[in-house]
């Protein structure tokens, strides 16, 4: 058995655009052995991947955090004049 990780946009369950990773099913993936060691070590990576695909963590006007993908970042950005980092 592995284990499947996805980072899932946190605007998925309130999308304000169709056009959301999460929703095209564009989330980043990885797959992990059925390990706590490497779950971890997946997760780490994927931690690390996500900025580098675009992918930003933000904390949102409603009170949620986590990772935005980029179609929402860009939407973000241009709601609140803002730059995610
Ligand atoms: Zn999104």
């Amino acid at each position: 058995m592995s284990v499947r990780l996805e980072l899932q946009c946190i605007n998925l369950n309130d999308p304000s655009t169709d056009e959301c990773f999460s929703l095209l099913e564009k989330g980043l993936g990885a797959v992990a052995d059925d390990s706590q060691a490497d779950v971890a070590r997946q997760y780490k990576l994927l931690q690390k991947q996500a900025p580098a695909q675009g992918w930003r963590w933000a904390k949102l006007a409603q009170g949620s955090r986590g990772w935005l993908c980029p179609n929402c970042v860009a939407l973000y950005e241009s709601q609140t004049g803002q730059t995610l980092n």
